[in-house]
C-alpha cells in the first residue's frame, strides 16, 4: 500500500466516504504525495501529451493572437501575461517567441505563472529563464493590471463533484472503503445549485460540478472588468453542459480505473464551459469555438506549410501528423473547445 493510499483510507475511516472532489484534490495535489506534486507527467515518457507538446504551432498561434488583441486594445503597458498550469513552460515559451515580434510586447509583459507543483516549477524556470517569470499558487494572487491570460488543460485538473439524479433531487457519488481497497458509494445531499438541471435530466443521470473552476472564472472576469483591458483564453476538452461521468485516469498514455492508483495516475474531468461562462461575472464571453476552427481561423495551415518547406522524411511526416492532430475533428479539433473572456468595453477577439 502506498503512503497516499494509507492516508486516504485513514481519512475515509475517520470521516466517512469523500466526494469525488476530495478524491481528485488529494490524488492530484496532496502536498506530499500528489500526482502533480511529485513529477513531470507530460510527454512521451510521461502519462499524457498536450497541444503545446505536440507542436510549436499551437503556442505560436496563441502568441500572435495575444499580441493582436493587445495591440487592438492600444497596447497597455505594463501588463500581466499569465498562464494557469503551465506544465513544462513550452506554451509560454512559444507564446513569447511569437508575440515578441510585436514591438513593445515583450518589454511590457510581466510573466506570472500560476502553479502548485514544485516539480513543474523547476521545469518552467528552465524553459523561461530569459523572461524572469514569477510564480503564484492561486489566481487571486496575480498582480493587479491589464491581464492577458491563457490556460490550456488546466481546468480539467480541478476537482469535480458528481451527482446522480433521483426522482426529486440528487445523491452524491462518493469514494468509500470496499474490501481491501476503495469503492464507490452514494449519499443523499441537498444541492439547490443543481435545481436548473432538474429540467434536462432524468433519474439515473449523472452531472458534475466544479466549484473551483467557477471561482477561477469569476476572479478572471472581475480583473478583466476592473482594468477595462485584457483577455483570457481557456482551452480544454468538454462542452457547454456537463452530462455523464467524465472523470478519467490516465497512466503511461493508457486508461486505468479512477480508484486504482491514487497519486500515480493523472485524473481529469471534462470542462463544463456553460458553467464556466456563467461564472464570469462582469466580463463578456465570446462564442465557444472548437479548437480546430479557432486554429484554422488564426492561420495554422499557412504556418504549417511554411514550416513543412524546411522539413524532409520522418520529421516532415511527424509535422503533418501534428497539424492534423491539433485541428482535425476526429482528433483534438472538435473535442477541445476555446473560450475567450474579455472586458465588455473591448471588441470580440479575432478567431471567435
Ligand atoms: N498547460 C500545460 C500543462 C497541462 S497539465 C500544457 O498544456 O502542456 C496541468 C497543469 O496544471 C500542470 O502544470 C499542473 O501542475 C497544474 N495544476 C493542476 N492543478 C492545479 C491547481 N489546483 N493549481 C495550480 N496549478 C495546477
Amino acid at each position: 500500500m502506498t503512503a497516499l493510499e494509507e492516508k486516504l483510507k485513514a481519512r475515509i475511516a475517520a470521516e466517512g466516504p469523500m466526494g469525488m472532489d476530495g478524491w481528485m484534490a488529494a490524488c492530484l495535489t496532496d502536498p506530499e504525495h500528489g500526482y502533480y506534486t511529485t513529477r513531470d507527467p507530460l510527454g512521451a515518457a510521461g502519462d499524457f501529451i498536450t497541444a503545446p507538446e505536440i507542436s510549436q504551432m499551437f503556442g505560436e498561434m496563441i502568441g500572435l493572437w495575444l499580441a493582436q488583441v493587445w495591440m487592438d486594445q492600444g497596447g497597455p503597458a505594463p501588463f500581466v501575461l499569465a498562464e494557469l498550469g503551465p506544465g513544462r513552460g513550452t506554451l509560454m515559451a512559444d507564446i513569447l517567441r511569437a508575440a515578441g515580434k510585436a514591438p513593445g510586447f515583450a518589454e511590457a509583459a510581466q510573466v506570472v505563472l500560476v502553479e502548485t507543483s514544485p516539480a513543474l516549477k523547476a521545469v518552467q524556470a528552465e524553459a523561461l529563464a530569459g523572461f524572469a517569470p514569477r510564480w503564484v499558487e492561486r489566481v487571486e494572487q496575480l498582480p493587479e493590471g491589464p491581464l492577458y491570460l491563457v490556460a490550456n488543460e488546466f481546468f480539467d485538473a480541478l476537482p469535480v463533484r458528481q451527482f446522480i439524479r433521483v426522482e426529486d433531487g440528487w445523491h452524491e457519488r462518493c469514494v468509500g472503503l470496499e474490501g481491501e481497497g476503495f469503492g464507490f458509494a452514494t449519499r443523499p445531499v441537498q444541492a439547490p445549485e443543481l435545481d436548473y438541471r432538474l429540467e434536462d435530466t432524468a433519474p439515473g443521470d449523472l452531472v458534475e460540478t466544479c466549484a473551483e473552476a467557477a471561482k477561477v472564472a469569476g476572479e478572471i472576469g472581475q480583473r478583466l472588468a476592473r482594468h477595462r483591458a485584457g483577455v483570457a483564453l481557456i482551452v480544454d476538452y468538454g462542452d457547454v453542459l456537463s452530462k455523464g461521468d467524465t472523470v478519467q485516469a490516465l497512466r503511461a498514455h493508457a486508461p486505468v480505473g479512477v480508484l486504482e492508483a491514487p497519486g500515480e495516475a493523472d485524473l481529469t474531468a471534462h470542462v463544463d464551459f456553460g458553467a464556466l461562462a456563467a461564472a464570469r461575472g462582469p466580463a463578456e464571453a465570446a462564442p465557444l469555438t472548437p479548437q480546430g476552427v479557432f486554429l484554422e481561423r488564426l492561420g495554422i495551415t499557412a504556418r504549417a506549410q511554411a514550416l513543412a518547406g524546411r522539413l524532409t522524411g520522418a520529421a516532415l511526416s511527424e509535422h503533418i501528423a501534428a497539424h492534423r492532430r491539433l485541428t482535425h475533428p476526429e482528433e483534438m479539433g472538435r473535442l477541445f473547445k476555446c473560450l475567450a473572456l474579455h472586458p465588455s468595453n473591448t471588441a470580440t477577439p479575432p478567431g471567435f
